[in-house]
């Protein structure tokens, strides 16, 4: 076995066993030794793909010219630093691998932030790192041929009971989102984050509810609530902002404005779908004077009857 997955292997069960303990002290320990070890683990893939090569030439981070005596040169590996998380996605495409489909920013996040993050409850929300980047080692092993049950033996059960749990709270969420009767489509639901807490284990307060306009959201990771109006921004910005790099390359407006009623940012309008997630309001129509279209970029509140041209004649014309 190498250098390299023996360390991923120990850095894996060192971070669980500090997560065992239980202590909300042993937690950025936890955090840090897991996360070195998944990021090994990914390393161990690039080096086990080009096993002629040096390791180093495959995992460092810097590299230098050094001429090769024949007027060309060749590159050196500098220093000792080996690739971060971002590099290390990029040169899994290189390499022909596919990076897996997990949450490891979660986990990076808590790493890195831990001291200034206040958390009331370190324990849980690693719990919850802990479970959202569980396909990720799955994925690791799976490259790597080696069976994760038998190298992480005395951990393996808790990593699985984590995501087991994690899996059946985050279905009972979305499950209670699933039932409320939208103004319009939603998706993407479990890429919302709780503003206390980032944990994504979000639902409604009353799991029973389908009505759109009594949904309160719940956090239940951290317990808080979110009102109505924050939570309807939230549903509205995982449902419809994923578009928006699209639609700027296009040149279209964003799908998500601020209400002209009541303010939120909670509007939708994308052309077809034309209409406010928090009050109901729809400014979409035709101008009584031109008939073009008017959409919520187009509408004046001061001429709701008006395309945006025609309001700007209206008001020049007031004006002289
Ligand atoms: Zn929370
Ligand atoms: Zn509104
Ligand atoms: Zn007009």
């Amino acid at each position: 076995m190498s250098e390299i997955f023996d360390n991923a292997i120990t850095s894996i069960a060192l971070g669980i066993e500090d997560f065992e303990t239980g202590t909300d002290e042993r937690m950025l320990s936890a955090a840090r030794n897991y996360y070195a070890g998944l990021l090994l683990l990914a390393k161990e893939c690039l080096v086990r793909a080009a096993p002629k090569a040096d390791a180093m030439e495959v995992i460092g981070a810097k590299f230098k010219p050094k001429p090769d005596g024949s007027g060309g040169v060749e590159h050196e590996v500098e220093g000792y630093a080996t690739v971060d998380l971002h590099k290390l996605k990029a040169r899994f495409k290189d390499f022909g691998l596919a990076w897996p489909n997990a949450d490891i920013n979660k986990l990076q996040r808590f790493r890195n932030d831990l001291e200034h993050y206040h958390l009331k409850e370190p324990m849980t929300a690693l719990s919850e790192a802990i479970a959202s980047s569980f396909p990720m080692v799955v994925d690791f092993f799976n490259i790597l041929n080696e069976d994760p049950q038998t190298n992480l033996a005395g951990v393996w059960d808790t990593i699985l009971e984590k995501r087991e749990a994690f899996e059946k709270v985050q279905e009972k969420c979305l499950d209670s989102l699933e039932n409320v009767a939208w103004p319009a489509e939603v998706s993407h639901l479990d890429r919302m984050a709780c503003p206390n807490c980032q944990s994504s284990l979000l639902g409604q307060l009353d799991p029973d509810n389908k009505d759109h306009e009594h949904v309160i959201g719940k956090c239940y990771q951290c317990g808080e609530e979110i009102s109505f109006e924050k939570f309807m921004e939230m549903v509205v910005a995982s449902s419809y902002e994923v578009d928006a790099y699209i639609r700027a390359k296009e040149g279209l407006n964003p799908s998500i404005a601020d209400c002209p009623e009541c303010n939120a940012s909670a509007y939708v309008e994308t052309g077809e779908i034309s209409l406010c997630f928090v009050c109901g309001e729809s400014v979409a129509g035709e101008c009584i004077r031109c008939g073009a279209g008017i959409d919520v970029n187009e509408y004046n509140s001061e001429y709701p009857g008006l395309c945006s041209y025609c309001a700007y004649m209206a008001e020049k014309m007031m004006r002289e």
